[in-house]
Order: structure tokens, then C-alpha cells, then sequence
């Protein structure tokens, strides 16, 4: 492991004075990281796939409280993913960010991640996580794509590039973007909101950006608009193991069913996506679908609408269709 200094900031514009620092040095493998739970950042440290010189702590700087009320749904950014998921407001509100956090790593990990390190978390691309495959854009830009035309059973079919081809790890942002939830954002130039969706950057020819975060801002919370009455939801998770398993394909799913067609609809994929993907061609066709149809089926094929396989990961462009089906048919209650 790269030595480094722990910063232990009093406050948050220490921490960002110390994030600011280190978007001056302005090294490609920043000077200057932050940890909040650690369950991520740790592992990269040891593998030595970061390799900053000072680590600031971002532990009890930020709030974790859980706030709903008329504005919605407000998560503290230090909030655990255990707290979030226990929350009687979520599992009645927001099952599907409940059942997408449930679905996630373990009980242990639950209890140390937060919800802003979960959202930031690093892709589980094998070769990025192994500094002894030399080519990675992701890690060494430049060096090129170990994956396109490697073992690539766990990458993304959407979104990707020829640079990389990583797929977002994280489970809860594909249910937070199902659920147009914005981010609020601290930096150097003060607060801002943007929508999680549009945080997170397509690889292109920059797979190393992997967000429009200015180097040093710091997630402070995220919020959900408000549960709209009647909607149903589900998240359906694919994987190799029932647990302790990242998504092989995933489909975050809401729905307002009445008389068993559906009046309006919202879905993600994860697993798939470079980042986490939203079907609005999916959303558009399902309007008027008879639950438990092949209007559904038809709905959900528009997913695939510029999917590109490489090979062992060509199987997910099938299987997110009819994880897509599967999740409508359990959220309108047809499954
Ligand atoms: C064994 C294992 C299995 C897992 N399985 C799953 C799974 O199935 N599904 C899933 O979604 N996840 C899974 N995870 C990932 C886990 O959810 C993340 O490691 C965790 O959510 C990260 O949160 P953290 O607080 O520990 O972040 P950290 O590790 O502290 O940080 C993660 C990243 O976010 C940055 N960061 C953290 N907080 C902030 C902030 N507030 N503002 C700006 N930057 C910040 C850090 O600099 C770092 O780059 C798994 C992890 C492990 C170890
Ligand atoms: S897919 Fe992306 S993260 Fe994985 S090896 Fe290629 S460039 Fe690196």
C-alpha cells in the first residue's frame, strides 16, 4: 500500500480546503482522496489501484439523517445503508430503494457504507481492481481496455465505448435514478443540486472521469422527490449467487397500474450500463400495456435499442428484457 496521511478535517470547509489542495496538484491519480465508510476505498488502497499521498475523512462531518416530509425523501450522504434500509418512511414510501440496498453486499458491509460512498463507488471491473494487467484507461489512461477482448461476462452492454466497457457497480443509484433523485453538492464554490442521472459521465474517450463532480466536491445528501400515491415498485436483482454478489443484470421498476394497464411507468437497469441506465423508450411504450401482455414484452425489447455485446457478456442484452418483464409483472402485481 501507498503510505499516505489521514486528515481528520473539523469541519467541511477544512475537508474541501484539503479537496481543493489536491485538485491543484492536479495529478491524474489525485494527491488527495476522501473515505467515508471505507468499504471501497480500503480495498483500493490495498491493491494499490489508488495511491493517494493524504486520505481525508469525511467521518462524522456529514449529517445521516433521514428526513421524509412533503419535499420527499432527504438522505444525509453519511447515512448508512443499513439505516436507510431499516427506515419504516422507505420500506413504506420507497421499497424499491429498501429492496435495491437489501439486495447489496452484506449485513457488515450494510452497516459501514454510506449512501454517499455508495453512489461513488468504483466499477468492479477485474482488470481495473488488478494493477497486474497494465492496460485500464480507467486506471492508467491511455494504456487501453484489458476487457474488449478479455473475459468480459460481468460488463456493460450499454453505454460503453472503445475505451472501456465498465459497468456501474452500484445497486441503490439504479433505484435512486428509477426515482429522479437529485444530489446535493458541496465544493469550493459552494452548493449546488444536480440530478443523479446526469451526475455520472459516459466513459467515451475519458473513461477515467467517471462523474461531472469538480475534483474535491463532496456529496452531502441526496433527496427523492415525493412517492407519487398508488405507485408500485420492485427491484429485481440477476446475479450469480443469491448473495454477496454484484449485478449480473438488474431492473429497478415503478408503476401506476389501474385495471391492470399501465397508466405510467419509470425504469432502470443495472448491470448493464456504464452507468446506471434509464429506459425512457421502456417507460414511453409501456404506457397503456396490459400487465402480464406481450405489450410488456414488446415495451421491454426497446431496451436493447443500441446494445452491443462483446462476446461472454452477450447474454445480458436478452436477459435485461425480461428482467424488465419479470419486475413489471411483480410491481403491477400480475407476478
Ligand atoms: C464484499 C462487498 C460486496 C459488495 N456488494 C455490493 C452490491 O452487491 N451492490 C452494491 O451496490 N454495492 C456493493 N458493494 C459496494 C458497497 O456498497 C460500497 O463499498 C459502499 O457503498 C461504499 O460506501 P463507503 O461509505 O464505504 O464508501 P468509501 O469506500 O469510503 O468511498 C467510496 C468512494 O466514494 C468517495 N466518497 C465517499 N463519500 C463521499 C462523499 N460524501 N462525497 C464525495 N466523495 C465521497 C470516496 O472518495 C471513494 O472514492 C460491496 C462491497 C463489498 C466490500
Ligand atoms: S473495461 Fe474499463 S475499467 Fe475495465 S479494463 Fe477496460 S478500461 Fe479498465
Amino acid at each position: 500500500m501507498h503510505p499516505f496521511v489521514l486528515e481528520r478535517p473539523r469541519d467541511l470547509s477544512e475537508a474541501l480546503a484539503l479537496g481543493a489542495q489536491a485538485a491543484r496538484a492536479g495529478r491524474a491519480d489525485a494527491a488527495s482522496e476522501y473515505i467515508a465508510g471505507g468499504t471501497d476505498m480500503v480495498q483500493l488502497l490495498q491493491e494499490n489501484v489508488r495511491r493517494p499521498d493524504r486520505l481525508v475523512s469525511l467521518a462524522d462531518l456529514l449529517d445521516r439523517q433521514i428526513d421524509l416530509g412533503p419535499h420527499g425523501l432527504r438522505l444525509g450522504a453519511a447515512a448508512t445503508m443499513a439505516e436507510v434500509a431499516a427506515h419504516p418512511g422507505v420500506r413504506q414510501r420507497f421499497p424499491v430503494i429498501r429492496e435495491a440496498l437489501l439486495a447489496s453486499a452484506s449485513p457488515q458491509v450494510r452497516n459501514q457504507a454510506t449512501i454517499g460512498g455508495n453512489v461513488l463507488q468504483r466499477t468492479r471491473c477485474p482488470y481495473f481492481r488488478d494493477v497486474g494487467y497494465a492496460a485500464c484507461n480507467k486506471r492508467a489512461p491511455g494504456s487501453g481496455c484489458a476487457a474488449i477482448g478479455g473475459e468480459n461476462r460481468w460488463h456493460a452492454v450499454l453505454g460503453t465505448s472503445d475505451q472501456c466497457i465498465a459497468a456501474h457497480a452500484s445497486d441503490l443509484a439504479v433505484a435512486l435514478v428509477a426515482l429522479d433523485a437529485t444530489v446535493e453538492v458541496h465544493g469550493q464554490r459552494g452548493p449546488r443540486t444536480l440530478l443523479l442521472d446526469d451526475m455520472y459521465r459516459l466513459p467515451a474517450d475519458r473513461p477515467h472521469l467517471e462523474t461531472v463532480l469538480e475534483p474535491g466536491e463532496i456529496i452531502t445528501g441526496v433527496t427523492v422527490p415525493p412517492a407519487t400515491v398508488g405507485w408500485r415498485a420492485h427491484y429485481l436483482k440477476v446475479r450469480d449467487r443469491a448473495a454477496f454478489e454484484f449485478a449480473l443484470v438488474a431492473a429497478a421498476v415503478t408503476v401506476d397500474v389501474e385495471g391492470g394497464r399501465v397508466r405510467q411507468a419509470r425504469v432502470a437497469l443495472g448491470g448493464v450500463g456504464t452507468k446506471p441506465w434509464r429506459a425512457r423508450q421502456v417507460e414511453a411504450a409501456l404506457v397503456g400495456a396490459g400487465v402480464g401482455t406481450g405489450a410488456v414484452e414488446q415495451a421491454a425489447a426497446l431496451a436493447a435499442d443500441g446494445a452491443r455485446g462483446h462476446g461472454h457478456n452477450d447474454f445480458k442484452i436478452e436477459l435485461m428484457q425480461r428482467a424488465i418483464v419479470r419486475a413489471v409483472e411483480i410491481a403491477g402485481g400480475g407476478g
